[in-house]
């Protein structure tokens, strides 16, 4: 992951996760500039068996 800013590198600060997502805390070694990214499932883009299954694991 390249920072948007300059397009260096990054180092991850810490993660968080929250349900399915999972949120990165994000530094750029070179500008010093902080962002987050989030990386998880679009429940929305399962078929409606599967997200039966996914509220059933979820609600537990
Ligand atoms: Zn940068």
């Amino acid at each position: 992951m390249n920072c948007p800013i300059c397009g260096g590198r990054t180092r991850v600060l810490g993660v968080h996760h929250e349900g399915l997502r999972t949120n990165r805390r994000r530094e750029c070694v070179e500008c010093l500039t902080r962002f987050t990214t989030r990386e998880g499932i679009d429940i929305t883009s399962l078929d409606p068996h599967l997200r039966k299954m996914f509220w059933k694991r979820v609600m537990v």
